[in-house]
């Protein structure tokens, strides 16, 4: 996968243009741009297409006094690694449907000297190749009946209001882990859906078929903030992790957690089922980064601290 970055160096005073052509290396692309004499930004990924995830790291020779960054009309909000206080870590999420193209990328910092450093990378997004899917599912969940029609209106805002809350600290801590033991991601991430015949939403997350009854976990530390029936997904579990980063658990047979509650990472949310608009017993996870439907795995590959 190659990712090409134009990095604008700015300090007050000089501009500096740099070009930067990532290598590739199997598994995961990384480089790195000093921005300004002391403030280095890196970015690292597996991807750079619609769906990925990037990592954003600002490393500095001294504390920064200020750390902000603009991506896609959303600020990315930085964490700091305990052990490490010259490292500011953010995450970026790329929207499965995220049209290709060239999108800009601004961070600026301030210095404890006070003074500023700004660097903008054009991060290149490549469409993804997702597979067309056919399916038949009951008419009731592609024939909608106006009482349905408004119900599913109202849920997607409910869902896109929560998505777009941003909770200014990290809740999670490590490695972010799949919620079902044993079972495999079915890989349908990003299909495009042919629901009996018509067109449907491409699919925003992985489902990992698995036997009903069987216990979904916390992919991590977070906060409940819905444990509810929806029209489409069922039996629905959300966790807000902070800093804008969200995990969806569908069509779950019960929920075992309550809104308000903080879970840690392995906790039962519930169990396994095939509530909504499900042709088995599955678990459907998806995951939001700063709202973009993201796929799943790459929150299980981020670098752990
Ligand atoms: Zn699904």
């Amino acid at each position: 996968m190659r990712l090409n970055i134009l990095f604008r160096v700015g300090l007050i005073g000089t501009v500096a243009f740099v070009y930067l052509a990532l290598f590739s290396i199997p598994g995961e692309t990384r480089d790195s741009r000093v921005c300004g004499k002391d403030v280095e930004l890196r970015l690292s990924s597996s991807e750079s297409s619609q769906g990925s995830l990037l990592l954003v790291e600002v490393h500095s020779t001294s504390p920064l006094a200020e750390l902000k960054a603009q991506w896609d009309g959303h600020t990315l909000l930085f964490w700091r690694e305990n052990s490490q206080e010259n490292v500011q870590r953010a995450l970026l999420g790329v929207d499965l449907e995220r049209p290709a193209g060239q999108y800009p990328l601004t961070v600026a910092a301030q210095l404890e000297n006070r003074e500023r450093v700004t660097c903008s990378a054009v991060v290149s997004v490549k469409a993804g190749r997702f597979a067309i899917e056919r399916l038949r599912v009951r008419r009731q969940f592609v024939d909608l009946s106006p009482k349905n029609l408004e119900r599913t209106a109202r849920e997607r805002q409910r869902l896109g209001e929560l998505f777009a809350r941003v909770t200014p600290e990290r809740l999670w801590q490590g490695a972010f882990r799949v919620p079902v033991d044993g079972a495999q991601a079915a890989g349908n991430f990003g299909r495009r859906r042919v629901l009996n015949g018509r067109p449907g939403m491409p699919h925003n997350g992985e489902d990992f078929p698995a036997v009903a009854g069987a216990p979904v976990h916390a992919a991590q530390r977070g906060r409940v903030v819905l444990a509810d029936e929806l029209f489409f997904s069922g039996n629905t579990v959300v966790l807000d992790h902070g800093l804008g980063l969200y995990t969806f658990y569908g069509h779950l047979e019960s929920i075992a957690v309550t809104v308000g509650e903080v879970v840690e990472v392995g906790t039962t949310l519930g169990r396994v089922g095939a509530t909504g608009r499900a042709t088995g017993a599955h678990l459907h996870w998806s995951v939001r980064a700063n709202e973009a439907r993201i796929n799943p795995l790459g929150i299980v590959r981020l670098p752990a601290d």
